[in-house]
Parts: structure tokens; C-alpha cells; sequence
């Protein structure tokens, strides 16, 4: 399951470097998928073949967010989601329209950093 960022967030920044898998964006600032991974393509849903260095869309312009293709709950480097363990206000929770066993979000580590 991956982890999604509440309303209550302050902007404060604390999360970001502590994702293993550059899954935290700043508000208003485009992702995508080979920044903190080792990604050079991306299979789109369509099938088509995607530069993982395309810039896509931001998932929030207010508050800090997290792409849930690339969290995988620190699964294969740490015990515990560490955006969680370091939020001053816990609005890192996690999001039901993610749901993934353990062993899904480790098949997941292992996609987005070829080992
Ligand atoms: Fe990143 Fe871990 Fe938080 Fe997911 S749970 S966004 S992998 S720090
Ligand atoms: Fe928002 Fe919490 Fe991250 Fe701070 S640590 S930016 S409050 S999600």
C-alpha cells in the first residue's frame, strides 16, 4: 500500500530527503519516474513505452505529495515509512486506493531500482 499526504500538511519539508525511492514532491513541481530510481522506461497502461525522464503533471499544487508508483512503504530499506516516522503533524497515512502486499511493494523496490 502506498502512502498518500492529508490536508494537514504544513509544507514543511522534513519528508522529503528521507525517501528512498524520490516518491515526495514539492507542491506545484513536476515528477517523474527516473528521478531516485533507476528507471529508463516506464510500460504506460496503454502499453506504450515511456522515457521515465518525462516530466509529468504535479498531484498537488498546495501541499506536499507522494507518487504512489514509486512508494513502496520503504519496503527493502527500512522497518517503517520514514516520511511517516519524521512528520511533525502524521498526515502521511495510507491510501486505500493502493493496496499492496509486502511482497508486492518489494517486487515494486526491486522494478524501480533494478536489483
Ligand atoms: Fe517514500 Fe517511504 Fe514515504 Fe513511501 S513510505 S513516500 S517510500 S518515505
Ligand atoms: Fe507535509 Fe509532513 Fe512532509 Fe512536513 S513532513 S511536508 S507536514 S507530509
Amino acid at each position: 500500500m502506498a502512502l498518500y499526504i492529508t490536508d494537514a500538511c504544513i509544507n514543511c519539508g522534513a519528508c522529503l530527503a528521507e525517501c528512498p525511492n524520490h516518491a515526495i514532491y514539492e507542491p506545484a513541481q513536476s515528477w517523474n519516474f527516473a528521478e531516485g530510481t533507476a528507471l529508463a522506461e516506464v510500460e504506460t497502461e496503454t502499453g506504450e513505452s515511456l522515457d521515465a525522464q518525462t516530466l509529468q503533471e504535479p498531484l498537488s499544487d498546495f501541499i506536499y505529495y507522494i507518487v504512489p508508483y514509486k512508494c513502496t512503504e520503504c519496503q527493502g530499506f527500512e522497518e517503517e515509512p520514514q516520511c511517516q516516522a519524521v512528520c511533525p503533524v502524521e498526515c502521511c497515512l495510507p491510501d486505500a486506493n493502493f493496496i499492496e502486499s509486502k511482497a508486492e511493494l518489494l517486487t515494486k523496490k526491486e522494478w524501480l531500482h533494478a536489483v
